[in-house]
């Protein structure tokens, strides 16, 4: 990998990742029937954009299954 390809790397490494974009605040776990549990917001529109906090439901899912297990 030559200076380039390096300097690329390390630009796309510093980059935030973007995948939140792609979802809803009513596919995200802190979502609780209109309200966020994170940052507390009322009267969110469950198919309004995710933020960049987004969690996926079956992410916290299987966390939650493995810390249980760990127990
Ligand atoms: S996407 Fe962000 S604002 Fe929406 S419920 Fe999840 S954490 Fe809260």
């Amino acid at each position: 990998m030559g200076l380039f390809g390096k300097a690329l790397k390390r630009i796309r490494q510093g980059l935030p990742k973007m995948d939140f974009i792609k979802n809803k605040h009513g596919d995200c776990a802190n979502f609780d029937n209109g309200t966020c549990k994170v940052f507390h917001f009322t009267n969110l529109d469950p198919e309004g954009q995710a933020c960049p906090h987004f969690k996926a439901k079956k992410l916290a899912e299987t966390e939650n299954k493995t810390k249980n297990l760990e127990k």
